[in-house]
């Protein structure tokens, strides 16, 4: 992927920094602030918290970045790509990934939002909190099938 178009097509301008943090959340899906602060930090040494914080901020609020919104944990970002719904395992925290159809998720909803020119959806967020009762080794991999 090519994170310098990918921030020129979202209309963002792609300073070096927020290429860095775009490409660091590319590669590694949910990190939290301190995770995305460590890894920046290796290719710019003298960058503050402060201002890795900025920089995700304007993502967030340009839509560049999602927030992913975890109970007891710091909020953990990724890249805004495609809608996509949230397997979370109570015991250890890891997150996986699930492919949502937001279309299908609104229609078994029934509130006929789409039909409303009053109401827009702007975000669609599902997490679903799992715990594997039996063997929590297993659980790690999210073995669904
Ligand atoms: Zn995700
Ligand atoms: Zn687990």
């Amino acid at each position: 992927m090519d994170i310098v178009k990918f921030l020129k097509i979202n209309n963002i301008k792609a300073t070096a920094q927020r290429v860095v943090i775009a490409e660091l959340l590319y590669n590694h899906r949910h990190l939290n602030i301190d995770e995305i602060y460590k890894r920046t930090v290796k290719q710019f040494p003298t960058i503050s918290l402060s201002t890795v914080y900025k920089n995700v901020n304007t993502m967030l609020e340009l839509g560049i970045l999602q927030e992913l919104t975890v109970p007891n944990q710091k909020p953990r970002y990724e890249l805004n790509e495609s809608a996509h719904a949230h397997l979370i395992c109570t015991t250890c925290g890891k997150i996986k990934d699930i492919d949502m159809d937001t279309d299908k998720v609104l229609n078994a909803l029934d509130l006929n939002i789409e039909k409303r020119d009053d109401l827009k959806v702007e975000e669609l967020s599902i997490s679903l909190f799992v715990k594997n009762i039996k063997d929590h080794d297993n659980c790690c991999a999210f073995n669904t099938k």
